[in-house]
């Protein structure tokens, strides 16, 4: 029995140092959590005629209904029009365990020139750490399917975010005061695009 203890301890080691990396790449399923900002009486940003929390919803709902894939599974925040908290998105977020997290979102400034897509990671997570990989790859995925340029990945205390235990970022997906982000962003056949693109994205992780 002695001699068995230091290949224990080795395992060990050798199994707690594979999770320290998340493994996308064997044949089993992944679990997304699609979390569509705001719902109910909270609108998020809105114009004239548009509210963030309509565009979200519809985006999740394309992908939901554009994934053919058996291995990788959604789990959605939201399905209805309804408000739910973040510390209630939190909490059913670690209850899923998801392999990733993205938070869909449609901003607005005041400034109207301002477009544009953007991805927002932890303020606590790393540069090189498997968050920020995402988050890149992801932008990098837009830039080359989408409309809408995707320019940047930022840092931000968000509570979604920082709640997390798998990777998890938050999408930006245009501005709504910009009049040709808003144009895509409403249109259904653009929204197919990005939850195509999303889908596709999450597709390759597995
Ligand atoms: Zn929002």
């Amino acid at each position: 029995m002695k001699k068995a203890i230091p290949y224990f301890v080795a395992l060990t080691a050798l199994v707690s140092l594979s999770f320290t990396q998340p493994n996308f790449n064997n044949n089993k399923q992944i679990h997304v959590v699609i979390d569509a900002g705001h719902g109910g009486s909270d609108f998020g940003a809105s114009s004239i005629l548009y509210k963030e929390k309509q565009i979200v919803a519809a985006i999740s709902q394309k992908i939901k209904a554009l994934n053919q894939n058996q291995d990788v599974i959604i789990h959605f925040t939201r399905e209805e029009d309804e408000f739910l908290s973040l510390t209630d998105r939190a909490k059913m977020i670690s209850e899923i365990k998801p392999d990733l997290v993205l938070s869909l979102h449609v901003n607005q400034s005041a400034n109207i020139a301002k477009s544009g897509m953007e991805f927002y990671v932890s303020n606590t997570s790393k540069d090189n750490d498997a968050t920020h990989t995402i988050a890149q790859a992801l932008q990098e995925k837009f830039k080359k399917d989408n409309a809408i340029s995707a320019t940047e990945i930022k840092k931000a205390p968000f509570f979604i975010l920082k709640k997390s235990a798998a990777p998890a970022v938050l999408i930006e997906l245009g501005y709504l005061s910009n009049t040709a982000d808003r144009a895509m962003l409403t249109d259904e056949k653009q929204q197919e695009k990005i939850a195509s693109t999303i889908l596709s994205f999450v597709s390759e992780l597995k």
